[in-house]
């Protein structure tokens, strides 16, 4: 029998956690013949409600889960892990400044780097899902030395995933007929939201939605303030999407993107399409035998520039401000 994957997942017992953990236990992240071991991080709090959501996960006997460990020790739950799932972060509150958030996180960030480098197996490969997740992932990469830096990673798929639903309600297409989506930048606001390379049942879905004032003042502002939409309609965060999207990212990653397709991931850049280097920040990627690989030569046009330069311009100001808070 094959040995089970050790995945670990922080933040464990909330909202995102609460969706992600049953969907890995099932085998939607590596399917139905490879077992899981699921190793949970929570602050010391949360440890009892962590309990509770393990009792859940026993009676839901999933074939697939061999074994499920817990605690509030990161160099004890992140021993031997081949997959870290970093959910867990502080939320903004209120009153707080964007330098507050970002230093509360740099808390959380920099132990969780120090501690993978120390004790992950050495074919770690690290999926930031907390908010600021390309920073948090940034800082975490920061503090591990020894893990190679294209093993992080932060969330994008799920702005991905709602521009190709937005794109499908808009062209009548089904979502298995929309391919070559990207978003470009920070996991925020500014995202980018790519039309120019995306593909309605192969025709450029740019030239065929044809609407350039949809595309800048409906489409891309719908796709990226569309959680605040969930939270207004739901009274609660969109959590079990963005499981779902973490799901998609760390299996494609693992088992490899369609061919002929690629997925969005925020990753380390390379200087590719002129964002600066060492910032993790999205782009058009593939991805086989664990590896990813940022799709080249794609043209960029005015109205793409603008928009990638003014997120990757966020994402220069919050490393700027992580480094001067010393995180780096
Ligand atoms: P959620 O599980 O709803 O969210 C967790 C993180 O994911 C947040 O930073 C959130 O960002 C982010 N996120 C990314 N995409 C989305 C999305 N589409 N919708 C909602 N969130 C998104 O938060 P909970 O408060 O329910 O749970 C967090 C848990 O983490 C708590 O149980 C807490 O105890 C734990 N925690 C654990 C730590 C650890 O293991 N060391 C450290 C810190 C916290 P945003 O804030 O922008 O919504």
């Amino acid at each position: 029998s094959t040995a089970p994957v050790k995945v670990a997942v922080t933040g464990a017992a909330g909202q995102i956690g609460y969706s992600l953990l049953f969907r890995i236990a099932s085998g939607s992240l590596f399917g139905p013949d490879t077992p899981v071991e699921l190793r949970l991080l929570e602050i010391t709090p949360a440890l009892k409600a962590l309990e509770g959501v393990v009792m859940e996960l026993d009676d839901c006997a999933f074939p697939t889960l061999a074994k499920v460990e817990i605690g509030d020790n990161a160099e004890k739950v992140f021993d031997g892990v081949n997959h870290a799932l970093l959910v867990g972060a502080r939320p903004r509150g209120p009153g707080m400044e964007r330098g507050d958030l970002l230093e509360a996180n740099g808390g959380i960030f920099a132990p969780q780097g120090k501690a993978l480098n120390s004790v992950a197996a050495d074919d770690i490969r690290i999926t930031v899902t907390g908010n600021p997740a390309n920073t948090n992932a940034l800082i975490a990469m920061s503090n591990a030395p020894d893990i190679p830096q294209e093993r992080f990673s932060a969330l994008t798929r799920l702005d991905h995933n709602r521009a190709i639903s937005q794109l499908a309600a808009k062209t009548g297409a089904a979502v298995t007929d929309i391919t070559h989506m990207t978003i470009w930048g920070n996991h925020s606001a500014t995202q980018y939201p790519d039309l120019f390379h995306a593909e309605v049942g192969g025709r450029n879905a740019a030239e065929l939605v044809n609407d350039e004032a949809w595309l800048a003042d409906t489409y891309i502002p719908t796709v990226a303030k569309r959680g605040a939409a969930i939270i207004d309609a739901r009274g609660a965060s969109s959590a079990a999407s963005a499981a779902s999207a973490t799901v998609d990212h760390a299996r494609d990653w693992a088992l490899g993107s369609a061919a002929g397709d690629w997925v969005s991931m925020s990753v380390r850049s390379d200087g590719s399409y002129g964002v600066p280097e060492g910032l993790i920040s999205s782009f058009p990627v593939t991805t086989s035998n664990g590896d990813w690989q940022i799709v080249q030569g794609l043209e960029i046009n005015d109205f793409s520039r603008a928009r990638i330069d003014a997120s990757v311009k966020e994402l220069e100001e919050e490393r700027e401000a992580v480094r001067g808070l010393g995180l780096l």
